[in-house]
């Protein structure tokens, strides 16, 4: 078939079988299970527990909710909510039902924007929140154990045609998503969904559970990291994975939760980094449209700085970690002072390490003062470069060389600085890594030469 010729939109999937509506000149059919864990990222898989209480009554009231309009009918208590880009089918109540399907088009709309691509097609959940309410034959066997163990499901079918050429295109595609109801379920599934049904493919498995995983943790307002505490301590306390290994070919969806882990922590980073988030874009078009582009040739010759931020940000994350407002800055350029030459460097309290244009030799001798002040919280009261009685929020200094950093060291209003190895200095005001963002102000550094 021509990709020329008109096509008619692929049915969709109910209890596991697709209904086909295609026409005959369609070819070349393709079923894929796209498997996902969603939240069993963390959780000891509790065991199966019985679905075979309930009714076997069959209503076909639907209240309020509007009826199925696959014609299907729904098990007792079992409705269906729509709205805009999603339809649901739970035994949520119907508060909980509009609180998610709200916060899905939320979701949706900021995933969308990512991806310069509106939604093309209605994404239908099936979101299960009290097991027992869903009788024996209402939950399909490819999505079962994905319930029982308190996770998720997006099956998706793909319609592939020949172009002519001898190549195949993706003509239609369909996910149907089985998901429990604890909050990031829906949240990871609806992500797969979407890049699955707009763009007929969801990437190499570490970038379709990496994404999908940011979604899982999707927060209307950024107010940093939140992530499971289980995950947290996991990644912090790990041996850092190196970074070819989190994207090597071959990979299984499904596989284990820690692999889960350092997948959501590669994307996070590459996302919301800077440096890195504006060749991750294409790189996630590319791969989803199965061109010839990889991690390693598009990060490659920066392979150097994003490991070296890679260890940072596993380092100092924690829960409300803002990778975006600790991007290291790899554009100033840094030089050792001479004579009476002077640097001078506005340093920001909610930033992490900042350039101060200072490089030093071992042994060089540096003066320094600052002048101005920060604030380490909105309600706190403003304090100086020497911070308070428990230091928080003096100006402190750190040396980069060669992609590794010194201990951090005082500095503070004025003073004389020895350099005790080479590197460029770096220079933040002290506070919790984690609770930077809201801080406030500035201070004004002078540095030169001392005698
Ligand atoms: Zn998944």
């Amino acid at each position: 078939m021509n990709c020329g010729q008109s096509l008619l939109i692929i049915g969709t999937i109910a209890d596991g079988h697709f209904r086909d509506q295609r026409k005959q000149t369609m070819s070349d059919f393709h079923r894929a299970l796209v498997v996902c864990l969603g939240l069993c990222v963390f959780l000891t898989f509790k065991p199966a527990e019985s679905l075979s209480q309930s009714s076997k009554n069959v209503t076909k009231a639907k209240p309020n909710p509007k009826i199925n309009d696959t014609g299907d009918e729904l098990p007792r208590g079992i409705h269906e909510y729509s709205s805009k880009n999603f339809v649901i089918r739970t035994d949520l109540s119907a508060d909980a039902s509009k609180e998610l399907l709200s916060r899905l088009e939320k979701m949706l709309v900021r995933v969308s924007k990512y991806y310069g691509k509106p939604n093309s097609q209605i994404i239908e959940m099936n979101v299960v929140h009290d097991k027992k309410r869903w009788p024996p034959g209402s939950i399909p066997d490819e999505a079962i154990n994905s319930i029982l163990n308190d996770a998720g499901i997006t099956l998706s079918l793909t319609l592939t045609q020949h172009n002519g050429l001898g190549e195949k295109q993706i003509a239609a595609a369909k996910s149907i998503v089985w998901a429990v109801s604890e909050r990031g379920v829906p949240q990871h599934e609806a992500v797969h969904a979407y890049c699955h049904q707009n763009f007929g493919r969801t990437g190499p498995t570490w970038y379709a559970e990496g994404m999908a995983e940011l979604g899982q943790y999707w927060r209307e307002t950024n107010d940093g990291i939140q992530i499971h505490d289980e995950v947290m301590k996991y990644l912090k306390n790990s041996q850092p994975k190196d970074l070819l290994e989190i994207t090597a070919p071959g990979q299984q969806t499904g596989d284990n939760w820690r692999n889960y882990a350092w997948r959501w922590a590669l994307c996070h980073l590459l996302s919301t980094n800077p440096n890195y988030a504006p060749r991750f874009k294409p790189l996630g078009m590319g791969l989803m449209n199965d061109h010839r582009t990889s991690f390693e040739d598009v990060y490659g010759p920066m392979s150097k700085e994003i490991s070296f931020e890679y260890l940072f940000f596993l380092k100092h994350m924690n829960q409300g970690y803002r990778s975006d407002l600790c991007a290291w800055d790899w554009k100033t350029k840094s030089q050792r002072l001479r004579g009476t030459a002077t640097a001078q460097v506005k340093v920001a309290a909610n930033r992490g390490w900042q350039a101060s244009r200072v490089m030093v030799k071992e042994g060089d001798k540096i003066s320094y003062s600052a002048t101005g002040e920060w604030e380490l919280a909105k309600s706190n009261s403003k304090v100086g470069p020497d911070g308070d009685e428990a230091g928080r929020g003096r100006l402190e200094g750190v040396l980069f060389t060669d992609y590794r950093l010194s201990e951090p060291f005082d500095l503070g209003s004025s003073g004389e600085y020895e350099a005790q190895m080479d590197g460029n200095l770096f220079v933040r005001c002290r506070d919790d890594w984690c609770e930077i963002a809201d801080n406030q102000g500035a201070v004004t550094v002078k540095f030169k030469s001392a005698p």
